[in-house]
């Protein structure tokens, strides 16, 4: 069924008053037009991205040696060394460029790169 704001193309889900959720927790009736608005244009892009998922020509499955060389390059990625405190290192770069961080991403990087907080 649908919800009973003008033109809206969505199924009521709140049963008292028969609307939409997104109509139904609106603030005020006159973001009503707006809101049915929004709610067309997101069904009608995802409409549009479904046909173009659909008319996508489907990947043949990789062939054996194709699957064998991904499969070589994954484990190579996953045996490199890894720098586990890049995030703390990036997070202090930030921080040095003069980003805004918030107090806990800011003690949590001192604290991993052993800097006095
Ligand atoms: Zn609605």
């Amino acid at each position: 069924m649908r919800c009973s704001a003008e033109g809206c193309p969505m199924d009521w889900d709140i049963e008292s008053s028969r609307l939409c959720s997104k109509h139904h927790w609106a603030s005020d009736t006159r973001d009503w037009p707006e809101i049915t608005r929004v709610l067309k244009e997101k069904l009608a892009d995802s409409a549009i991205a479904r046909d173009r998922r659909e008319s996508e020509p489907k990947k043949p499955y990789p062939s054996f040696e194709e699957r064998k060389r991904i499969l070589a390059k994954a484990m190579t990625a996953l045996s490199a060394p890894r720098d586990m405190k890049g995030w703390a290192k990036r997070l202090k770069a930030r921080h040095k460029s003069g980003d805004r961080l918030t107090p806990f991403q800011t003690e949590a990087y001192k604290k991993a790169l052993g800097e006095p907080l």
